[in-house]
Formats: C-alpha cells, structure tokens, sequence
C-alpha cells in the first residue's frame, strides 16, 4: 500500500517550496518530489541571484504582489538565521517618454513605495562608470535588491524537513484520466498517494501536460553573463551600482551589482529561441558574447574588454503575456498548476505559496489572471 499524503508537490523550485510551507503550516503532511533536486541548475530557481523589486509599470497586481512578498521573505529568512537578500537598491532606466516607468512612478509613489526620481545629470554624477546618453529618467526603489535564489530555495527546503515535510527525488510521469487522482507514478515505477497534488514544475509544465499545456507554456532560453571587474575596483559593487534594467532599449539589458566576488552579472531579457530543459544547449554562443560586448563598450565602458568568468543558460517558462498560472487542471479536479513565472516569478515564490494555499484550503477568491482559461496560444507579452 503506497503512502498517502494529504499533500503531494511536484517541482521544488520557488513556487513549490512556498507552496509546501503554506500548506504544511495547515498541519496537513506534505511531500516534496523533485526530479533534479530542490533549485537544481537546470531550474528556473536554480540561479545565483534574483531581483527583487516592486516597480512593474503600471501593473499594480504584482507590484501589490512584490510588496506583500518582501515581508514574507524577511520573517522567512529572521526565522531560519540566514538572510539572503542584499539591499542592493533596483533601478528602472528609461526616458521621459516612457509611459511604463512614469506610471510606475505614480502607482509606486500612491501605494507609499520608496522611490527617488533620478534625471541624466543625476546619474551620471552618482554611477559615472554607466553610460545612459538615451535616458533622461531613472527611478530608483533603495529598499529592494537582490535574492541569492538557489541558497534561498535550498534554506526552504533544509527547513520544511525540519518541519517534516518528506522530501523524494523523482521524476513523476504525467497523470491520467478525469474526476479525482488518488496516485501518481515515478519513471521508476513507484506510486505516491495523496488527496491533493500540485505541479509546480517550471518550464517542464508543458512537457509533463502536453495537451492542456503544451500550446500555452513557452519554455524560453536565456543567456546570463558575469564579468570581471576590475582589479582593486568596487564600482560595480553594492552601494556603488544598483541593480539595474535599461528599459528603454530595444535588447531590455539588466544588470546586477558583483554579489560574493561572483562578477558583474548581465543579460537580455528579451526572449531567446524555444528550449528543452531537460537537454538544451547550456553553452553561450559566441554571437552572443559579441553582442554582448557591443552593448558594454557603449554602457559600461570600463567592461567592454572584461573576462567573462561565468556564464549560465536559464529559461523562461513563458506564458502568452506573462501572467502566472495558478489554477486547477481543467479535467482531474485534486490536480492544481502552479507555474508560468515568465522570468520574473522568484520574488513573487512567497505570495504564490500563500494565494495557492488559500485556493485548496479556503477556497479564497480566485485571481482571473492566474486562470488557464485567460492563457493563451499565442504570445503578446504585458507584464515587464
Ligand atoms: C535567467 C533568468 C533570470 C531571472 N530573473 C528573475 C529576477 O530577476 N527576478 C525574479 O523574480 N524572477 C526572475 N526569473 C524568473 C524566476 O527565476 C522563475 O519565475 C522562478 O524561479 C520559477 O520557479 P518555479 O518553481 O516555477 O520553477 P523551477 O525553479 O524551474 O522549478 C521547477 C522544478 O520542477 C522540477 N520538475 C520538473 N518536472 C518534474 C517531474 N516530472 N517530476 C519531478 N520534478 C520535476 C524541476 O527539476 C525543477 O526543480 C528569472 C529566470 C531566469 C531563467
């Protein structure tokens, strides 16, 4: 006879292990399954570092969605004795045309966001080593920075067994069937009983679920850089450099500070070509390296040149626009999704474990943006 949980997560990422916590907190046992390990290095979360901000333009559900996920991450991290988050300061660069940013700005300051309003003489004075000539606004958030992701991840699940959640490593064949799922199956053949199950599988959602998902994840590759810094230079360490994302240029290039001597971290967060996360190419490309260094010789002069000393590739797990999916699957009613972060869900790990929790134990109100029925098959991306 299989065990039986009351909760049975699949994917211990960011989204999972929230969602573990909020759901152990109920009393309820729980197990944990992953078919990498919790922030592996093909995960989503698996990165050294995320930024955590709460300027999303105009876009106040995720900004109210970032704010209320800061103090999440900080009774999280007060609890456990280990802080990893890095008051960096995150920093929008635009210009004054840009109606995202200015709106940003009135929605930051109505909600009683702390931000300060930088114009070109003002940046130029405080990070000389930048070079934005085609920005002529930047809006700075001082109290938001950067996760260090996969240490984070690492803590939540170090301390959900503590609070014996079980945790297994296995990959879990897609589930089949309609009404209610009393089991699901390993590929090596094991079952696991559970009266509810959530798969919180990033960018493996459409592979797992090929004909609910398949057309409306858009797993993504993307390429991320660290340079050397300059011997004996801190410039480009916090509080010298914020983290930073140059919005008005057509690559989307952001940028953080060097975290643990690790190198200035740089990429595009425009989308890459379609991937496979369990076997694409995790090399960069040389093309990209020279697109790169363009980039840098125009904005960062001081890098142009600079080793790059580690380069990772990542994906998105992209919906059509961006919104999350956090819903129950359309045809076995104890199966729930949580997924589609589209390259900005770390921060958001806190909030989606506590809203998701909410949905199987309350019943609480259910966001129509999370929905699979508003995910789309094509893509027209919204949410920056
Ligand atoms: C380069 C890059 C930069 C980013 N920058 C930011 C940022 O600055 N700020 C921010 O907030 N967000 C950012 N994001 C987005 C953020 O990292 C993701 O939205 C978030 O980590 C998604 O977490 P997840 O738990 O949904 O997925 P994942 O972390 O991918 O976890 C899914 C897990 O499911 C497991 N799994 C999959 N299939 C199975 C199976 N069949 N059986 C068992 N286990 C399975 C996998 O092994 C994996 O561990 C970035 C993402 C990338 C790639």
């Amino acid at each position: 006879m299989p065990n039986t949980y009351d909760f049975a997560i699949i994917g211990a990422g960011v989204f999972g292990a929230w969602t573990a916590r909020y759901l152990r907190r109920s009393g309820a046992s729980v197990v944990l399954i992953d078919a990498y390990g919790p922030g592996n290095s093909r995960s989503s979360s698996g990165g050294e570092t995320r930024i955590l901000r709460t300027g999303y333009g105009p876009d106040e559900l995720y900004t109210r969605w970032a704010m209320r996920s800061v103090p999440l991450w900080r009774e999280f991290f007060a609890e456990t004795g280990r802080d990893l988050f890095q008051r960096t300061g995150v920093m929008w660069v635009s210009d004054a045309s840009d109606a995202h940013v200015w709106q940003m700005w009135e929605l930051l300051n109505r909600l009683g966001v702390r931000c300060e309003k930088l114009n070109a003489p003002d940046l130029s004075r405080r990070y000389p080593h930048l070079r934005f000539s085609d920005a002529a606004l930047a809006v700075l958030e001082p109290e938001s920075g950067v996760l260090m992701a996969r240490h984070a991840v690492d803590a939540l699940v170090k301390d959900l067994l503590q609070h014996r959640v079980e945790y297994r490593t296995a990959a879990v064949v897609e589930p089949k069937g309609k009404g209610r799922l009393e089991e699901i199956k390993t590929r090596s053949g094991e079952s696991i009983a559970a009266g509810t199950f959530v798969f919180a599988c990033g960018a493996w959602l459409p592979k797992l679920f090929p004909q609910v998902l398949g057309a409306r994840i858009f797993p993504t590759r993307q390429e991320v850089f660290f340079l050397g810094v300059p011997a004996g230079s801190d410039s480009f360490s916090s509080p010298n450099m914020p983290a930073w994302l140059h919005h008005t240029h057509p690559d989307r290039p952001y940028a953080l500070p060097d975290i643990e001597n690790r190198g200035f971290k740089i990429a595009f967060d425009t989308h890459g070509p379609e991937f496979d996360p369990d076997n694409g190419e995790r090399m960069v490309s040389k093309t990209s390296v020279e697109r790169l260094r363009l980039y840098l010789k125009e904005h960062v002069p001081a890098l142009a040149d600079s080793t790059v000393v580690e380069t990772r590739v990542c994906q998105y797990e992209n919906t059509w626009n961006g919104d999350f999916l956090i819903d129950r699957h359309p045809e076995l009613n104890n199966v729930w999704f949580a997924g589609g972060g589209s390259g900005h869900g770390f921060k958001h790990g806190p909030a989606v474990g506590e809203y998701l929790s909410g949905q199987i134990l309350n019943n609480a109100a259910a966001e129509q943006r999370f929905s699979l029925a508003s995910k789309q098959t094509w893509k027209a991306r919204g949410v920056y």
